[in-house]
């Protein structure tokens, strides 16, 4: 059995005041819902205090990117041991990074490994664009972005991981994939790759998250699909109310 998550990816919104007053109204509106695992992944300027607002509550907290090495001269960057200090998970590779900041999945096979030896928890997001999608390159793509993305980690590695799918056409254009379309993705293009390197045991176990437009209207339809375990969230992680319902329909 798959725990449900739901993990709210904020991106580059809320200040600290901000952030803080969010999680004062989502605390008490989901703390209840055991069943599903609840994340947040403010941005970093907001990561402490969020943090610390969450203490004592379910709610999880992540950040939205780390460097991969451990200390040292690289200005503007956040080591993995300074993550771990305030959250347990990471998201790593969002198509945001990769389209705007140049990551690859050779980054991103660096920023999981380190994440992994920090104990984090990395969240790490595949996808295709809308180019690829219609030119039928979604399998290679997706199956590359896992093989690649995963390279070198231990099995034991590998079964701590999350991995979110992503379409990027889906990203905050208000167009989000079907869940038939999406469950289909995850089981051919993402577990057979990651059974290929672990075992067809250990992909089933593996949680996989839809994330691309995901609102309280249409998550029942992701959460119906056999091979999605939850959401990542963007847009509708922003207000209380609507990443509630969100979580309410994976804990149905
Ligand atoms: C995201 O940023 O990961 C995301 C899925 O955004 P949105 O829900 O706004 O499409």
């Amino acid at each position: 059995m798959r725990k449900p998550m739901v993990a709210g990816n904020w991106k580059m919104n809320k200040t600290v005041a901000e952030g803080v007053k969010l999680m004062e109204e989502l605390i008490p509106m989901i703390n209840g819902i055991s069943s599903v695992d609840r994340v947040v992944c403010p941005p970093f300027t907001a990561l402490y205090c969020v943090s610390e607002t969450l203490k004592g509550s379910e709610i999880g907290c992540g950040a939205q990117d780390l460097f991969w090495e451990e200390k040292g001269a690289y200005t503007g960057e956040v080591a993995p041991n300074m993550v771990a200090e305030l959250g347990q998970y990471v998201i790593i590779g969002h198509s945001e990074r990769r389209t705007y900041f140049g990551e690859t999945n050779e980054t991103v096979n660096k920023k999981t490994l380190a994440a992994l030896k920090h104990g984090l928890t990395p969240i790490v997001c595949v996808g295709e664009t809308l180019e690829e999608n219609q030119g039928g390159k979604t399998e290679a793509v997706v199956s590359g972005q896992i093989l690649e993305g995963l390279k070198g980690l231990s099995a034991e590695e590998a079964a701590k991981i999350i991995v979110a799918y992503e379409p990027v056409w889906a990203i905050g254009t208000g167009l989000a994939a079907t869940g038939p379309d999406a469950n289909k993705v995850i089981a051919d293009y993402i577990r057979k790759p990651y059974a290929s390197m672990y075992g067809e045991e250990a992909a089933q176990a593996i949680r996989v998250l839809y994330g691309g437009s995901v609102k309280g209207s249409n998550a029942a339809e992701f959460f119906g699909q056999p091979d999605i375990d939850g959401a990542l969230v963007g847009g509708a992680s922003l207000k209380a109310p609507d990443f509630t319902e969100i979580v309410k329909a994976a804990a149905a």
